[in-house]
């Protein structure tokens, strides 16, 4: 597949300065700091392969400094016992610092992560700024309970008082992914900060940018000395050492599956609280009474959204036979029409996939499928100058014992299978090791609340797919994921328990 692409670059003049100054340093202790044993890691334009910047490669000795650090400022007391109003006023400066810093950060996000400007733009940097303001809300709510026990032996003339206690764990470790990086971070940094805690964050080795500029924005909004640590590098070093230490707390993951695995194996020296938010596949079911003028281009948009990098992207299709031919022709024609390029021209609609690497395992699951007997009813192709480009792809007569079905494959790539009726369609959808989301496309309230309560998943959307708010709890399922982001639960994540009860 042959693309051209514009010749574009960062417009903006903050994002222009950011990538132009010195290459990156990581935040330790509030000082800007290169990796200990030295050492970078470039930052490249996917679309591109060119050299945008480099960070600090860090190593164990850096996630040491950053624990002690983070340690020290939360036995400090500093954060966790300012009042809850205080802590409330920073995290909603961080969220407006972010909006003021809208177009700067939206252009660092498509440059290092490849996604086109709108998506950044309009949807996640603002998504960010919501997650900083939902939690600062939250700072002046966090209320413990009086508990009414029936304790019969307490000494005669006494009374029991009973009550907890809600406590920030300490030191977090938030580990995070690269496809859609600041919103990500944002989600665990807002509650994690909201109920007092210390936070070291390792954002992912391919985006590592906008972590950097938001740890500047923390600052800039007041956040003390220490509470928020950065350490940039690999997976196998640096987060592998931040599960491992004892020094630390909890661990805060989103990412794969098979890494999710490796970190509670890594977390159980100290038997650290550990949520995580993994893998998904997720199925969309579209009953043959769908409204197709709202269900294709839905459909369309849940698998081709941010190149399908999404842990919750629509990637298993199951269509009512009555209606299938006419869906794929709708779907076909969409997916011919997307335009790819790079994310900052402002034809993009799809970018390209945020390294070779990932393109190469998307193309292997296309042809493995087509091998095992699928259709391919659109795109298939991959290519552009470092070959990170994957069309649109469409493959129709699937079934759920193919790879492509199974598996996450984490790009543009949509599975097709038809079913005849409701309960075949649930059984279709529920047959898999991922339970992240779901959606339901009909008219028919029955089909929909029925179907809603029987899939086996973190979330279901109905008539819609990708709609988030910092309200709305995620999470998944089976081997999706321990705990929910989001959400007024989600601070329980950064919390302990402590029960009081009193003799008096
Ligand atoms: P990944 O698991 O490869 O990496 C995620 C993070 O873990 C990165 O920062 C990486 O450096 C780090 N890491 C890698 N090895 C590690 C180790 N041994 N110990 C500790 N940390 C380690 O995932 P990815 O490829 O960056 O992201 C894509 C995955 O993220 C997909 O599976 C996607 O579904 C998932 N995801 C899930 C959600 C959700 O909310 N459930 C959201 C977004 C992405």
């Amino acid at each position: 597949m042959y693309i051209e692409l514009k010749s574009v670059s960062a417009t903006n003049k903050g994002a222009k300065a950011f990538l132009r100054s010195a290459n990156k340093k990581m935040l330790l202790d509030n000082e800007w700091v290169d990796a200990a044993k030295g050492g970078c890691i470039d930052s490249t334009d996917p679309a591109t392969g060119k050299v945008l910047t480099s960070f600090p490669k860090g190593s164990a000795v850096d996630v040491d400094a950053a624990v002690s650090s983070a340690r020290a400022t939360f036995e400090s007391g500093i954060w966790r016992t300012m009042l809850p109003a205080e802590r409330a006023k920073i995290l909603w400066k961080i969220g407006d610092l972010i909006d003021a810093n809208i177009d700067e950060l939206a252009e660092l996000e498509t440059l290092d992560q490849g996604k086109p400007l709108g998506v950044g733009r309009w949807a996640e940097i603002p998504g960010a700024a919501e997650q900083f303001r939902y939690f600062a809300g939250l700072c002046t709510k966090l209320e413990s309970s009086v508990i009414p026990s029936s304790i019969g032996y307490q000494p005669a003339g006494k009374r029991i008082h009973s009550y907890t206690l809600k406590e920030p764990i300490g030191v977090v470790a938030a580990i995070t992914p690269w496809n859609s990086p600041l919103i990500l971070n944002a989600m665990k940094l807002a509650p994690a900060l909201c109920v007092g805690c210390s936070v070291i964050l390792k954002p992912a080795e391919d985006t590592s940018l906008t972590a950097i500029r938001l740890g500047e924005l923390c600052i800039e909004a007041g956040l003390p000395a220490g509470v928020l640590n950065i350490v940039t590098g690999y997976g196998h070093e640096v987060g592998q050492a931040l599960a491992e230490h004892n020094g630390v707390d909890k661990i805060s993951f989103t990412g794969s599956t098979q890494t999710g695995r490796k970190i509670l194996a890594a977390a159980k020296g100290n038997l650290k609280r550990v949520t995580l938010e993994l893998g998904g596949k997720s199925p969309m079911i579209v009953m043959d009474d769908a409204d197709l003028e709202l269900a294709i281009p839905g459909v369309a948009n849940a698998i081709f959204f941010n190149s399908g990098q999404v842990c919750v992207a629509g990637t298993r299709l199951y269509v009512h036979s009555t209606i299938a031919d006419q869906f794929y022709d709708g779907l076909a024609d969409i997916a011919k029409g997307i335009s790819l390029g790079h994310g900052l021209d402002q034809d993009t609609q799809m970018g390209p996939l945020v390294n070779a690497v990932q393109a190469e395992k998307v193309d292997g699951y296309i042809k493995g499928g087509v091998a095992a007997g699928a259709t391919l009813i659109a795109g298939g192709g991959q290519g552009g100058p470092a070959g990170t480009f994957i069309e649109p792809t469409i493959l129709a007569n699937c079934n759920n014992s193919m790879s492509v079905v199974r598996d996450e494959v984490f790009g543009p790539v949509l599975s097709c299978i038809n079913f005849d009726s409701r309960d075949d369609a649930l059984a279709l959808a529920n047959d898999s090791d991922y339970g992240l989301a779901a959606s339901v496309w009909t008219e028919n309230l029955s089909h929909a609340h029925c179907l809603a309560a029987d899939l086996q998943v973190g979330t279901v959307w109905i008539n819609s797919h990708l709609m988030f708010d910092p309200s709305l709890p995620i999470g998944g399922y089976k081997q999706s994921g321990w705990g929910r982001e989001s959400g007024l639960s989600a601070v329980e994540n950064y919390l302990e328990t402590k029960t009081v009860c009193a003799v008096l």
